[in-house]
Order: structure tokens, then sequence, then C-alpha cells
């Protein structure tokens, strides 16, 4: 047992009896900010042991993670993102004695020291004015200095090259509402923004007409939609014009939920757009008359009822295996960006099921198409990853039977 094994033990111990009604209100404050050291020193720790087993491969096989990032974000209960964000940290780090002696001091979190690492790893002169910022834990000016040095620092042909491999696009929900963030090079924003703009000063000076006083923010939004409708041929109720919307919209729903006005119990039945999420039940109706969707009623779809015996998966399979796999197909796998994967070659079974085919997420499709790796079906219905050694070893397991 290693001395950090015992310390966690006791902590563990310290933190299940802690009682924070007997300290004073003064004690709670301090012992807070002890909290917080040990927080720190914590994420120091990991940090440095996590570059390790990284460098010598340990994470492998203790956990069923097929990536150092997932493994890290496993262990940390953080994104992939910020896992990669935090393991590129340690390869810098090793550059960077003063910061990381910081980092072991409980001087810095891992989001300052991530901070203070990209910018010395790209100016070393300026590490220690970014240490002395992050030490009086301003972190609006530590995030605008950084971002000051490694422009600064960094070459504007490299600058470009970075903007454009950074691109990306995302979408989360949180109850009705969507959110979004996007990141491209500034020139190739502009575009978007360009076509924006006269439809914004449309929107704003409807609203200023009609006497409506939102922020811009908001108008800027509804700019936004409008541009999306305008790429459909929607009127804003929805309506299409003659010509033929490029995009239909997937809507899941139920169909007691569609056909009942009356309110179904909480989490009961839904209505949601699928990768998005729940709208309005009152969309579902507005919308349906329009034939802009690809409806799929969730009560009563049956995947085995579209099981077609070609090749060639017709689109209410493939509607109804998209419905059943929202995750990747393997096991233990929790990534939702997914795509098609056949488990045996058509040529020779000349039966397709709906066990054999389903969605698996980028990095198991790569394993499985580029680097030997197959699938074994369980009886269950659940698919095991399995290594190329593995497999040789099965090779009757991973195909079920002929049904
Ligand atoms: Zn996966």
């Amino acid at each position: 047992m290693s001395k950090l094994d015992r310390i966690a033990e006791e902590l563990r111990a310290v933190v299940r009896d802690l009682d924070p009604a007997t300290h004073m209100p003064r004690d709670a404050a301090r012992l807070a900010s002890v909290a917080a050291e040990i927080e720190r020193l914590g994420a120091a720790a990991k940090l440095l042991l996590a570059r390790r087993a990284v460098d010598g491969n340990g994470w492998r096989g203790t956990t069923d993670a097929i990536v150092p990032e997932q493994w890290f974000s496993r262990i940390s209960g953080c994104t992939e993102t910020e896992a990669g964000r935090a393991l590129k940290m340690t390869e810098q780090l090793a550059d960077l004695p003063a910061t990381e002696k910081r980092l072991r001091d409980g001087g810095l979190s891992l989001t300052q020291a991530a901070i203070c690492a990209e910018g010395a790893s790209a100016d070393p002169g300026a590490e220690q004015s970014l240490l002395r910022i992050a030490e009086k834990g301003e972190m609006r000016h530590l995030r605008a200095t950084k971002e000051r040095v490694v422009t600064a620092a960094t070459d504007e042909e490299e600058g470009r090259r970075r903007a454009r491999k950074s691109r990306s696009f995302n979408t989360w929900t949180e109850g009705f509402s969507t959110h979004g963030s996007f990141q491209g090079p500034t020139e190739e924003v502009a575009v978007l923004l360009a076509a924006l703009k006269p439809i914004g000063a449309e929107v704003l000076t409807n609203a200023r007409k009609a006497r409506e006083f939102e922020t811009h923010d908001a108008y800027r939004f509804d700019a936004l939609v409008e541009l999306g409708r305008r790429a459909m041929h929607l009127d804003s109720r929805g309506d299409t014009s003659k010509k033929t919307p490029q995009t239909v919209t997937r809507l899941r729903v139920s169909l007691t939920r569609l056909l009942d006005h009356d309110d179904p119990a909480p989490g009961e039945e839904l209505c949601e757009i699928p990768g998005v999420g729940p709208v309005p039940v009152a969309h579902a109706r507005e919308v349906l008359p329009h034939g802009l969707l690809e409806l799929v009623i969730t009560d009563g779809v049956d995947v085995q009822s579209v099981v077609s015996t070609t090749r060639h998966i017709p689109k209410a399979l493939k509607i109804a295996l998209e419905e059943r796999d929202q995750r990747c197909r393997v096991e233990g796998c929790d990534r939702t960006h997914l795509e098609g994967h056949h488990i045996i070659d058509f040529a020779d079974e000349q039966l397709t099921t709906d066990q054999r085919i389903g969605g698996v997420c980028d990095l198991h499709h790569d394993l499985i198409t580029y680097r030997g790796f197959t699938i074994r079906v369980n009886p269950d219905g659940s698919w095991t990853l399995l290594r190329p050694q593995e497999a040789d070893d099965e090779p009757d397991e991973r195909q079920p039977d002929a049904a």
C-alpha cells in the first residue's frame, strides 16, 4: 500500500464522518480552503501519475477505455475533450519546471495549470508572469494574458492551420433550450455572419415596428433561425413554399402523447428531436401536417418486424435501428456519434437481421474497419469488442446462428 493509498483511506473516513454543524462558521471557511488545497494536490498527483501511466501504457486494461483520453475521462468523471487537454498539459509540463513546481506545491488548479502551461509552452519567457497572475486568482486576466502570449508567439501560417484544425460545431440541450457553440477560421465564420447581417436587420426592424424591445442578442438568434427557414424554403409557421425542402426533421414521439391532449405523467412519454432534445408536443402537432417529418412512433416500434433479407437497408429499418441504437452498441461505450456497422459480410450469409446491424461510434468503427477488431454478439443481444487475437480464439461465437 503506497502512502497515497493510506492518505485516501484516512481522508475517506474523515469526509464520511464530517459534520459541518460542529465547526464554527469561521473555522468552516478555513477548512474549506484546506479542502480546496487537498483538491489541487490530488489533481496534481493525478496528472503526474497519468503521464507515467500513459507513457508506459499502464492505463490499458484498467477500464474498458480504448484511448488514453477515454481512460482519463473515466477516472476523472470529465469529458474526453477535457481529458485530452489535461493529458496534453502533462507533456507540456515536462519542459516547464516552474509551473510543475507550483502544481506540486498545491498552488494551481488543473484549469490554471493548463492555461499557464499553454501560454508558457508558446513563449517560455512568459511563464513567470502567468504564474504570478494565477497566484492572485484572476482567471479572466490569466486567460486574456495567455491568449495574447500565444497569439504573439504563433507564426501566422501556423495559426491559420490550427484555426482550421480546430473547427467544431456542438449543440447540447437543457430542458426545452438548446445551446450551441462553434469555432473555426475567422474568415469562414465571417461568411456566416455576413449572411446573417441583413436578416438580423430585417428581424430587428420588424420587431421595433411591432413595438417589441427584446435584446439584440435575442433578435440575432431569430435571424439565425430565419436563415435556416429560408434555406429550407419554410415560412415562419413551418409551411413549405412550392420548392421541395432539403431537410427532413425526425421527431420521436409516443402515439398516445401525440393524440392525447392531456398531460402525461412526467418522464413517461416523450416528444423529442433525436440527438437534439425534447420539444413541446404542440410543435409536433403543428409541423405534422406539412410532411416535413420522419415520424417515429415509439410505442409499438418493433425493429424485428421491419427486417429485410436484402443487403440494402430499407429506410424503415434504418430509422428503427437509429432509434434503437442511440449510443454505441459496444458494451461499456456511451459515445453518441454513430456510424452504421454490419457484423458479417452479407455476401456470405444472404441474411439481414437486426442483431447484425447497428450503430457503433467512430472510434470503434475504425478499430473494426481498419485494425482487425471484431464484434461478438452475446446471447442477450449486446456486442462485445474482441481484439484481433481474441477473435482468432473464438471464430464461431462472433457470428450468431442463422435463424
Ligand atoms: Zn463505441
